[in-house]
């Protein structure tokens, strides 16, 4: 493990969130889908469930996808940004079968608050160990969907499973044609 194992979930779920919104899909379409990827994400905390929740979230994901693009004082910059807009305060907790970890906003803060606190935090340890480049987008054509290459020797280069065996079976079906 490279980072703290909250630090790699965070990453992960910075990522997927910025993939809801990408290449023109809208993955949170309503309330249902944003409880579902609150579960699937395993969040902690309150829940307002309302317009306002759900259109902060969403707007949240652009701006967490512009760090993929970032050099690292613009998005160390930005980070700090996130953090002061957040009110960060980091502590350590315990809950839902996780040990210590740090939360740095309280449990009542909104959603999206806590969202962008957690990925801000994680890119903070990116950023300090010079890692930012572990932030890419998936290298399958007609894909924009960010990654975190979490893996040793760096060597992730797609979003999912999906598109590396799109990509794989494309470069065969090339071969093969090739060949014959
Ligand atoms: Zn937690
Ligand atoms: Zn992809």
């Amino acid at each position: 493990m490279l980072f703290a194992h909250d630090t790699e979930f965070a990453l992960n779920a910075a990522a997927a969130l910025v993939n809801t919104g990408r290449g023109g899909r809208e993955e949170l379409p309503d309330m249902a889908a944003l409880d579902k990827f609150v579960t699937d994400w395993e969040w902690s905390g309150d829940r307002a469930r309302d317009q306002a929740e759900l259109d902060a979230v969403r707007a949240l994901r652009p701006r967490l996808a512009r760090v993929w693009q970032m050099s690292k004082d613009d998005a160390a910059g930005f980070v700090n940004d996130l953090l002061r807009d957040g009110n960060a305060l980091p502590q350590l907790v315990k809950h839902d079968g996780w040990d210590y970890h740090v939360h740095a906003t309280p449990p009542d803060a909104p959603l999206a608050d806590r969202m962008a606190v957690e990925a801000a935090m994680a890119f903070a340890d990116l950023i300090r160990s010079g890692q930012l480049d572990r932030l890419r987008t998936c290298a399958a054509d007609n894909c924009d969907d960010v990654l975190v290459d979490l893996s040793k020797n760096r060597s992730r280069r797609f979003c999912s499973i999906t598109c590396a065996n799109r990509v794989n079976v494309a470069a065969y079906r090339l071969r093969r044609a090739s060949a014959s």
